[in-house]
C-alpha cells in the first residue's frame, strides 16, 4: 500500500530524516516509536504530502506522493490523519464536521453521507452529540470526533500522531479502544504513540526511529520481547 525508499528530509541544514526505507502492507498496523525529536511527526507529515522532501520516493497506492497542493487534496481523501490537537472546526456542529469532507470534497449524496456519519458517531460512542459544538465536548470526545471525521472519507490508511498525548488519563482508554477496534477491523494504520501497552497489543510491526534513521523494523512481538539495539532497549526502559 505504502512504500518509502531512501527518503531524505532536511530543515535547512538540519538533517531530520536520513535514508528512510520501509513498506506498509494493506491491513498492517505499524507503531512508529522513538524518542522526542527523532523525527516521528516529520515522517508522518511527509507521508501525507504535508511536507516536501529532498530525496527518495514515497509511493502510495502505486502513485508517487509529491508535496503539492493538488496531491495533498487528492491524498487526504485516501489517507486519514489525526494529530495530538484535534483541530475540529469550532463553528460547525459535530455532525457537520464529519460531513464537510464527504460533501465538499467527495461530493457525495447528503442523505447517504449523513446516515453514514451518524453510524460513525455511534461507533465512537457519540451518537447523542451530533448537534453539539466542539467546545461542548471533552478532549477525549473531541479526539473521537476527529477520528470519525477522518474515517468519513473512507481512507485506505490512517495516520495517528500521539492522539492521546494531551488527554487526561481517564479519557485515554476510550480513544485507544476505538483505535484497537479499527485495527481489528483491518484498517491499515501507522501509529505514533507513547502508550507502550497499546503498541504491544495492537501493532503488527514496530519502526523504531532514532535521530532520523530507522534503527529497527521488526515484528512487534520480537521488538517488545527483545529489541536488537541498545537505543531501543533504553527507550523501552524509559517508557516503563
Ligand atoms: P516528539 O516525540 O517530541 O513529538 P518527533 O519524533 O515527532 O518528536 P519531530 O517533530 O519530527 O520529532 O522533529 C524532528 C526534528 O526536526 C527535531 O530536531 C525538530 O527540532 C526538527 N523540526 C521539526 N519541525 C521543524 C521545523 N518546522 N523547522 C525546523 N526544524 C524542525
Ligand atoms: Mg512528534
Amino acid at each position: 500500500l505504502l512504500s518509502v525508499s531512501h527518503l531524505v528530509k532536511n530543515y535547512g541544514a538540519k538533517h531530520v530524516l536520513k535514508d528512510i526505507n520501509f513498506d506498509v502492507q494493506e491491513g498492517e498496523v505499524v507503531a512508529l516509536l522513538g524518542a522526542s525529536g527523532s523525527g516521528k511527526s516529520t515522517l508522518i507529515r511527509t507521508l501525507n504530502g504535508l511536507e516536501d522532501y529532498q530525496g527518495g520516493t514515497i509511493t502510495f497506492n502505486g502513485k508517487t506522493v509529491q508535496p503539492s497542493k493538488a496531491t495533498w487534496l487528492e491524498l487526504r481523501q485516501h489517507i486519514g490523519m489525526v494529530f495530538q490537537s484535534y483541530d475540529l472546526f469550532p463553528n460547525l456542529t459535530v455532525l457537520d464536521n464529519l460531513l464537510l469532507g464527504p460533501l465538499k470534497v467527495q461530493h457525495r449524496d447528503r442523505a447517504e453521507a449523513t446516515k453514514e456519519a451518524k453510524t460513525l458517531l455511534a461507533s465512537v460512542s457519540l451518537a447523542e452529540y451530533g448537534n453539539s459544538y466542539p467546545r461542548q465536548l471533552s478532549g477525549g470526545q473531541k479526539q473521537r470526533v476527529a477520528i470519525a471525521r477522518a474515517l468519513a472519507l473512507h481512507p485506505d490508511l490512517m495516520l495517528f500522531d500521539e492522539v492521546t498525548a494531551s488527554l487526561d488519563p481517564e479519557m485515554v482508554r476510550g480513544v485507544l479502544t476505538i483505535m484497537t477496534d479499527l485495527a481489528r477491523q483491518g484498517m491499515t494504520m501507522i501509529v505514533v504513540t507513547h502508550e507502550m501497552n497499546f503498541a504491544r497489543q495492537v501493532a503488527d510491526r514496530v519502526l523504531f526511529l532514532s535521530d532520523g534513521t530507522i534503527l529497527e523494523n521488526e515484528p512487534a512481538k520480537d521488538f517488545f520481547a527483545q529489541p536488537k539495539t541498545k537505543r531501543a532497549t533504553d527507550f523501552l526502559d524509559s517508557m516503563s
